[in-house]
């Protein structure tokens, strides 16, 4: 009796980390091509039907589309911390420069990790502001990031960047500009250095800055 039919062999692509979505943790994954053999005594002779190739967990043994190599929430936070201490160092570097003060580069990193709740700053996120941008620069910046920030924290980075120091006319315009290019209204930015001039002693952080992850969202919701 000949002894034929097919059966699905799975090919190994590669092997690697990935954040699972199921696990919600980083873990080893094989990307695998499954492809239908035709057999001859369990020999693969024929190369059959081809399937869609697809990550596994090696910890879960869920199956997802290559897509979920592109998900990374380290990788995402990773970008937003850099994105978010550029956006806050070079606006603490203007203010202070419209101020005639110059800011230490170890008091924005203090500044940095105290809006972002970090307890420390990637190298990679501190040479975000070691060289000042120019203004425009630092408006775009501001514009393409400052939704990583809640309102409140958008309010919290004006007000730990104009500090103590006694409003000029100068330094109300540029933080106007500043605001505007964050999506505030002029009459937002007046309300917030309003407040600040009553209350100079203490612009401390009240709640987290960052805008919640979609996790947070969706229990929250
Ligand atoms: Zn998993």
């Amino acid at each position: 009796m000949i002894i034929w039919g097919s059966y699905v062999m799975n090919k190994e692509l590669k092997t690697g980390e990935f954040y699972c979505p199921h696990c919600s943790n980083p873990r080893s994954f094989i990307h695998k091509l499954p492809r239908r053999w035709g057999h001859l005594y369990w020999i693969p002779l024929i190369p059959m039907d081809k399937y869609d190739s697809y990550i596994e967990c090696q910890t879960c043994k869920k199956t997802y589309n290559e897509q979920v190599l592109d998900h990374d929430p380290r990788r995402d936070k990773a970008a937003a911390e850099t994105n978010l201490s550029a956006l806050i160092g070079q606006i603490m570097i203007h203010v202070a420069h419209a101020q005639k003060t110059e800011l230490s580069a170890p008091s924005i990193t203090m500044t940095i990790k105290d809006v972002l709740g970090l307890e420390t700053l990637s190298p990679q996120a501190e040479e975000t502001y070691a060289v000042p941008m120019d203004k425009n620069a630092m408006l775009d910046l501001v514009r393409e990031h400052a939704g990583l920030l809640t309102a409140k924290g958008q309010e919290i980075v004006l007000v730990k960047s104009v500090g103590a120091i006694p409003l000029t006319p100068e330094v109300g315009r540029l933080v106007g500009e500043i605001g505007a290019a964050m999506g505030m209204t002029a009459s937002h930015v007046n309300g917030v250095l309003a407040d600040l001039a009553q209350n100079p002693a203490a612009p401390h952080l009240v709640e987290p800055a960052l805008v919640p992850s979609q996790e947070q969202r969706a229990t929250s919701a």
